[in-house]
């Protein structure tokens, strides 16, 4: 799929929706945020990574994962041989929510149409959502303990651009449950699988170039892996 826009475009559209995330009070959450953190990454990514929320960390840095769950998702994203800057990483919502808690489904809802826009302006292939209330935005009634570490849906007449969704679990989860963390490490070689299948099919962008040296662990069982 080729951007309907160019990457100035996009860069111009990302830079206009992280201003009036800045200027949003649409939300409570406006109240308690340092600051707005937008998201951050290559305009030409053809797969965006979308998390729940900002945290503390996040929420002093402005930028997306940045703490141990963004160490981890930085280790996840080199075995497969991406790097963050490749990609693009985002959230549901772009103010903390206070004490890390949930984004309420009236937060999720009031961010909806920034997070919109930047899909509207990425146009990428895959959305892979980290955890499970990230994925309840896209797939509502998907249970991520039966939908992780695969496609899930392509919807054509969403207002996403028909991307592909790739439900993963949150590295934050990973790091909180042992067992998790493997699920996650081969959820992240079957994405690259499925990038894969798809340069061979002609994509040509960077960010979907063959890798083929990804380490594929054995699968085990599934014990523990609902978040
Ligand atoms: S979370 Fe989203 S909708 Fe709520 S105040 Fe922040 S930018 Fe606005």
């Amino acid at each position: 799929m080729e951007h309907a826009t160019t990457p100035n475009r996009v860069v111009l559209e990302l830079a206009s929706v992280a201003r009036d995330a800045a200027a949003c009070t649409a939300c409570g959450l406006s109240a308690t945020r340092t600051q707005t953190v937008p998201g951050e990454g290559s305009p030409i990514a053809q797969i965006v990574f979308v998390g729940e929320a900002p945290g503390a960390r996040e929420d002093q840095a402005g930028r997306p994962f940045v703490g141990a769950s963004g160490h981890l998702l930085d280790n996840l994203l080199a075995s497969i041989g991406l790097r963050r800057e490749e990609v693009f990483i985002l959230n549901t919502v772009k103010c903390r929510p206070p004490g890390n808690r949930n984004p309420q489904k009236s937060e999720t809802a009031a961010c909806a149409p920034l997070l919109t826009r930047q899909l509207q302006a990425l146009q990428p292939r895959v959305i892979a959502t980290l955890g499970r209330h990230a994925l309840a935005v896209f797939a509502p009634s998907a249970r991520i303990a039966e939908v992780h570490g695969r496609p899930y849906a392509r919807t054509e007449d969403d207002p996403h651009g028909g991307a592909m969704l790739f439900p993963l679990y949150h590295p934050a989860a990973a790091l909180h449950n042992g067992s998790l963390r493997s699920t996650l490490e081969r959820d992240m070689a079957a994405l690259r699988g499925y990038l894969n299948m798809h340069a061979r099919e002609g994509a040509g962008e960077a960010t979907l170039r063959e890798v083929d040296s990804v380490p594929i662990r054995p699968r085990s069982k599934r014990q523990g892996e609902a978040e």
